[in-house]
């Protein structure tokens, strides 16, 4: 099968294309430039249900997988399994090489407290790395109202760091959009949103947080780390 391979000048013109447009619009887009070579990862995070709904109304058999790091809530994957029953699509579970108790024998307890980059890099970064190969696009959830990094990002982007172009559908979106779409479709959540956890990854580094707070707050909370590695926004030069 022919690959697609998508230059800047496309890009650039991309995102004047789909500038304004809906989320669905720009997944449509995204279908008809690359399906079959498009994949989408997801944490379950109430973007990502929003995006698993829209796919499976526009093409269903876009492959989605979900990096399980072995350290997910089991409210993540119960989530997995309704959404699948939901809406009669397979998501994918990639696990790292190494098992939690083997990895963890092999580095004398557990990463995530004395070493969380090296963590996510082995249990997430390189997992996503060999899931995305023979993939021209991937389809993220992230919105630019969530950090400074992700302010910077375009709806269509180089993704220099796995070799491909990202598409991010709701970057433009705001949490509310969020929660208005998941409340007008009746699409699963995950029930620890309703507990105070805004924004959910692995449980070893992921908090509530109090009403308010900044979203990612609970993530690796007490540290300056903001991002696993998986969304890396080129600055501009
Ligand atoms: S979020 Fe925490 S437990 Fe999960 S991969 Fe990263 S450091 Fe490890």
């Amino acid at each position: 099968m022919d690959r697609r391979v998508i230059s800047a000048e496309k890009i650039r013109t991309a995102n004047r294309q789909l500038e304004g447009a809906t989320a669905q619009e720009i997944l449509r887009w995204a279908v008809q430039q690359f399906h079959p070579h498009l994949t989408m990862a997801t944490a379950f995070g109430a973007e990502g249900c929003c995006l698993i709904q829209m796919l499976a109304e526009i093409e269903p058999g876009v492959r989605v997988f979900n990096l399980d790091t072995g350290y997910q809530f089991a409210e993540t994957l119960e989530l997995r399994e309704r959404l699948q029953q939901r809406y009669g699509i397979e998501v994918e579970l990639l696990r790292p090489e190494l098992t939690v108790a083997e990895y963890e024998a092999r580095h004398g307890g557990p990463l995530y407290r004395t070493d969380p980059g090296q963590c996510c890099h082995d249990r997430k970064v390189v997992p996503l790395r060999r899931a995305l190969a023979g993939y021209d696009a991937w389809v993220s959830a992230i919105r630019r109202d969530q950090t400074a990094d992700r302010a910077l990002a375009e709806v269509v982007q180089a993704d220099g760091k796995f070799g491909l172009v990202k598409v991010n559908p709701l970057l433009n979106w705001t949490r509310r959009d969020v929660w208005r779409f998941l409340a007008a479709h009746d699409v699963p959540y995950n029930p620890l949103h309703d507990r105070g956890f805004p924004s959910i990854g692995c449980w070893p580094c992921t908090r509530a947080v109090a009403a308010g707070a900044d979203e990612r707050a609970g993530r690796w909370a007490g540290t300056d780390r903001k991002e696993c590695g998986l969304h890396v926004i080129e600055r501009p030069g």
